[in-house]
């Protein structure tokens, strides 16, 4: 089969099973064409909750599926190919956050989104990139354990020095391993393009940029802006979504390794498969998780 006609059989598809395809931004751009929405992990899962889909596909990672199960309780939702884990939301177990806790009496947990629903259970609130700064200010806890990403943490504590933070040794091994001086090299080769970064980078990386913020916040940018170039500091796939929405303007891919084949993995076929019953996997969250997590993801909603 071509790209076309299995993208073909994907919209044919969902549409008599009324599923509803949810495209994460870190995904390719032929799986992004068959989406009825695209964009951060979050906003998708509100998104799916507010349809009246009867079932769920979440092309991305497993907690992305995971969140997207916590808001729509009673719909089916499948993760199209079960091997898509994220290592940042996976990092930390229970047990070790326990552990951590034990250290920082006192310190209100503040999760990412990027970990997983059983983690949420025993943390006080949860937050996005684009939400943090806001969620972290308006908490009444003047201490804060924010966990995994020591990078958004950072990135986070800078802009309320009144608070004081701890964090964990964790992060994305994507966006962390993004170099001082590869960013020098991409600034040298495009002198006139602006550096736009993910607050997942390193703090001493994130110092080149011209703009810091979440995947969407990178795209909004890029919308408003009259520049005519960028360089991105984000998963690559990003790159190759804005050149298609903005061929007029050129964007650079600011470092190979910006490239997460854990959100690769999943492919045309394994969406194809999926919704041909053969393939995939049902997310099923037992009964605690699924309150513990979403009253974490509540208290996000209240203070957001
Ligand atoms: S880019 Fe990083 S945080 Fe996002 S899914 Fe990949 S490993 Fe996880």
């Amino acid at each position: 089969m071509k790209i076309a006609e299995i993208q073909e059989e994907i919209l044919r598809l969902k549409k008599e099973k009324n599923i509803c395809i949810l495209a994460h931004a870190y995904q390719g751009h032929e799986i992004l064409e068959v989406a009825d929405y695209t964009g951060d992990s979050y906003g998708l899962s509100v998104q799916a909750s507010k349809s009246d889909c009867e079932g769920i596909l979440m092309c991305g990672v497993r907690f992305m599926a995971e969140t997207c199960k916590i808001l729509s309780p009673d719909k089916k939702v499948w993760l199209p190919n079960p091997t898509a884990g994220c290592p940042m939301a996976e990092q930390l177990t229970v047990e070790e956050l326990r552990e951590l806790k034990k250290k920082y009496p006192g310190y209100a947990v503040v999760a990412y989104i990027n970990t997983t629903s059983e983690l949420k259970t025993e943390c006080d609130v949860c937050v996005t990139s684009a939400s943090a700064v806001e969620i972290c200010r308006r908490l009444d806890h003047d201490k804060i354990l924010f966990i995994p990403d020591p990078n958004l943490g950072h990135f986070v504590a800078e802009q309320i020095p009144e608070k004081t933070f701890a964090f964990y040794n964790g992060g994305c091994p994507r966006h962390a391993a993004v170099t001082g001086e590869e960013t020098e090299k991409a600034k040298a080769a495009h002198p006139g393009a602006l550096l736009l970064m993910h607050p997942e980078c390193r703090p001493e990386v994130v110092a080149y940029a011209d703009y810091v913020g979440s995947t969407t916040g990178i795209m909004s940018y890029v919308e408003k802006s009259e520049a005519e170039e960028f360089i991105i500091g984000t998963e690559n796939s990003i790159v190759e979504h804005l050149q298609f929405s903005y061929p007029e303007k050129r964007f650079y891919p600011l470092s190979v390794a910006l490239t997460c084949m854990d959100m690769k993995v999943t492919t045309l076929m394994d969406i194809y498969n999926c919704l041909k019953g053969q393939g995939g996997e049902e997310i099923l969250l037992s009964q605690d998780i699924m309150d513990g997590a979403e009253k974490c993801i509540r208290r996000m909603v209240e203070l957001g």
